[in-house]
């Protein structure tokens, strides 16, 4: 599943292709993902420039002159920068024509994806409105970690993974880092001090501070018509490596279902 990272690498990717450029044409092979995607508001669309794109935890917003298009990679999607004679796939689903030189062509084998069209106000959309800050942001810091953890029973991974409490850590980078933070994922929320939420703020940064920067290598991938882009290659250090030794003491990794998610830590480096 794409996470924050892959999405932010993704924006970077397709950015000079789409801001400032003229919507020229909407393309729908198949309106059937997480949603009905709303064909004809979309082409009613065309012909309007695009103010500006941004990420908002997950979510790709293309801002044009009277509304929004809102695009969600779910579990398998991809976006790529295709000249239009490109031919389509099979799961090639949507195409976005710019200054009709240009796709931006959403692939979505699983189709858990979506492409909606907001209105403004487009962040009072009930997608958007109780999102919480982004934690490559200033609003995001061990104080409001700490604080809103107070009273809560819950495992601090799910806690960091509540996309009310912080956007945009998934699975993979709240194991990696919890276990960079020397804190058990099974912990409850309320336990810990805010000394080891000053810990924990400032690897969740880190871990996906290098995660974007390792997309950074595959940017070019974004315009190329074979392959499409994956995740990163980068070490992790727990997630997925169940059953091998830790990087730090040699105890072997252990798995865990924790909110049904697969949950991935040592148990001698990391303390509840
Ligand atoms: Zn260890």
């Amino acid at each position: 599943m794409p996470e924050l990272p892959e999405v932010e690498t993704t924006l970077r990717g397709i950015e000079a292709y789409v801001d400032g450029k003229t919507l020229t044409n909407a393309i729908v092979r198949n309106s059937s993902l997480r949603w009905p995607v709303p064909v004809h508001d979309i082409e009613k669309l065309c012909g309007q420039t695009v103010q500006r794109i941004e990420r908002r935890a997950k979510y790709i917003l293309i801002h044009l002159e009277t509304a929004c298009i809102l695009l969600h990679l779910g579990m398998s999607g991809s976006l790529r920068v295709l000249d239009t004679n490109e031919p389509a796939g099979k799961h090639d689903h949507i195409d976005l024509e710019f200054e009709a030189s240009h796709v931006v062509r959403l692939n979505d084998p699983r189709r858990f994806g979506c492409c909606l069209i907001l209105k403004e106000p487009v962040y009072e959309h009930r997608l958007l409105a109780n999102l919480g800050p982004e934690p490559l942001s200033d609003a995001f810091n061990f104080e409001r970690l700490f604080r809103l953890s107070r009273g809560k029973t819950q495992a601090v991974k799910n806690f960091i993974m509540d996309n009310k409490v912080v956007v945009g850590v998934g699975n993979i980078y709240a194991s990696e880092s919890l276990y960079k933070a020397a804190i058990r994922p099974t912990t409850a929320a309320k336990r810990l001090s805010k000394a080891r939420y000053k810990v924990l703020s400032d690897e969740i940064v880190a871990v996906l501070s290098k995660a974007i920067r390792a997309g950074g290598t595959t940017l070019n991938d974004f315009t190329q018509t074979d392959g499409k882009p994956g995740y990163f290659a980068q070490e992790l250090q727990v997630y997925g490596r169940d059953g091998e030794p830790c990087n730090q003491c040699s105890e072997l990794i252990q798995s865990k279902v924790i909110g049904q998610r697969n949950t991935f830590f040592c148990r001698i480096c990391q303390k509840p």
